[in-house]
């Protein structure tokens, strides 16, 4: 069977499992990481703006 991997957009690495959130794709580390992510984690903005670059290209 033929490995599939997406480019995540929230790490770059080239990964199999995962999610896509508006044709977009995030891996299923990134993803777990977003969930459990305080708002206060330092991380959460980085996230946010991660997000936003799916919007960007969405509406682009
Ligand atoms: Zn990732």
């Amino acid at each position: 069977m033929e490995r599939v991997t997406q480019c995540c957009i929230v790490c770059g690495e080239e990964r199999e499992v995962g999610i896509a959130i508006c044709e977009q794709f995030i891996c299923q580390p990134c993803e777990q990481e977003m969930v459990k992510t305080d708002v206060n984690d330092a991380k959460y903005p980085f996230f946010i703006h991660q997000m936003r670059q799916i919007w960007l290209k969405k509406n682009a």
